[in-house]
């Protein structure tokens, strides 16, 4: 007979895939659409990176490695922490993992016991409350509103804690926000978990070169050292280097958390795939100057999108100081024929845009009704989505 676990009845499928599925279903049907429902950049992923990869494999670098990667890609992975992040990070404090959503599966997996509580900022990425259900925690919201950039204060953190929390979800440059944290305000939420020696963070700084302000990437372990027996920083290569479909993600913290995170890969997956760890060094280890080349393409597109959207009557977003997408309020179209705002999308989606409901990333606990996009798409490709997104809204 059919059964499923508990744990899987804690968690629900992912609204995203609903939304793909039914564009592809009218692609299928000879329509144009644009999908600007993806989470992963359009730009090509480096020669340099492939040359590596192609070099491991002719080399037949095609075994296991240690389950938490190899000294080479860990040594990789502590100098990207250490240039980038600005964190003490040595190899041996380091995982490697098949993406950054799997160390955070993995982490939260190694730590929940029933009945604990998540905190997580939202609006949120998608497999956050999920992982953290399936792991059989309460997930606890905290809700934030365009009107702060979705940042929330120091004292909102302090309201939401009890003394049965866990973990703290950080990310920051955030999915769907944009949200950037300064080091002012990080330095204020550290200041709230002195008083919860019990609250283990969870850095999710997987969109750190994505930054559009000028200020250097702020981070809760480079800030606070002394917070590192509970900060776990995850990051990685698939946004920052174009590399999504090559799964590899790095996480550094307190070695007692990191060596149990590879206890429960060692039964999973294993090790993450070895060319992939080879394209990874390359990544991180090869020229960095083209970053900063991206991020400028990635700034005119953000501006280009934004001035697009608070033309349009009914729609507006802060403007997001990171990653690659806008999450557009929408709340004065929703009602009479737009019930909901997943009713929203699907109205865009006979328009010819691909979007995602806010509903999906937690929209719904911080009162707000729209969709999400990503300006991970040329100039042109979003110029033509914003004028579908225009004629849309005026046909309502
Ligand atoms: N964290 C955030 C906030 C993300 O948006 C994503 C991907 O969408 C990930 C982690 C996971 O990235 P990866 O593809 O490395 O697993």
């Amino acid at each position: 007979a059919q059964h499923l676990s508990q744990a899987m009845g804690r968690i629900e499928p992912s609204q995203t895939t609903a939304m793909t599925d039914r564009a592809t279903q009218l692609r299928e049907e000879g329509r144009d659409i644009i999908s600007l429902s993806v989470g992963e950049p359009d730009l090509p992923t480096p020669p340099h990176v492939i040359a590596a990869i192609t070099e491991a494999l002719a080399k037949g670098d095609t075994r296991y490695t240690p389950v938490g990667g190899t000294s080479a890609m860990k040594r990789a992975a502590a100098l990207h922490f250490t240039r980038d992040l600005g964190i003490a990070a040595s190899p041996t404090g380091i995982t490697v993992s098949a993406g950054g959503k799997q160390a955070i599966f993995h982490a939260l997996c190694a730590t929940i016991d029933p009945g604990d509580e998540v905190v997580i900022p939202a609006p949120w990425w998608v497999s956050y409350p999920q992982i953290a259900r399936f792991a059989g925690a309460t997930v606890v919201p905290l809700p934030t509103t365009p009107e702060t950039a979705f940042r929330f204060t120091a004292a909102e953190l302090e309201a939401a804690i009890t003394p049965r929390t866990r973990w703290l979800l950080l990310n920051s440059p955030g999915n769907p926000t944009g949200a950037v944290f300064p080091a002012d305000e990080l330095l204020a939420i550290a200041g709230v978990l002195d008083r919860h020696p019990q609250v283990l963070v969870m850095s999710d700084d997987i969109y750190a070169p994505l930054r559009y302000s000028g200020a250097p990437h702020a981070t809760l372990a480079a800030l606070r050292p002394d917070l590192s027996n509970r900060v776990l920083t995850v990051s990685g290569v698939s946004k920052s280097h174009a590399m999504t479909g090559l799964r590899i993600g790095v996480a550094t913290g307190p070695e007692w958390l990191i060596r149990a995170m590879e206890k429960l890969q060692s039964h999973s997956s294993g090790n993450p795939a070895s060319i992939s760890q080879a394209g990874a060094v390359a990544a991180l280890e090869g020229p960095q100057d083209f970053l900063s080349d991206w991020r400028e393409i990635f700034r005119k597109r953000r501006d280009l999108v934004c001035k697009r959207i608070a033309a349009i009557p009914g729609l507006s977003t802060p403007v997001p100081d990171g990653a690659f997408y806008c999450l557009i309020d929408a709340a004065p179209l929703i009602g009479g024929r737009l019930a909901d705002d997943t009713v929203l999308t699907l109205h865009l989606l006979e328009h010819g845009v691909a979007t995602v409901a806010a509903s999906a990333f937690g929209g719904d606990h911080c009162g707000l009704a729209g969709f999400r996009i990503s300006f991970a798409a040329s100039e042109d490709t979003l110029t033509k989505a914003m004028d579908r997104i225009e004629a849309a809204v005026k046909a309502l």
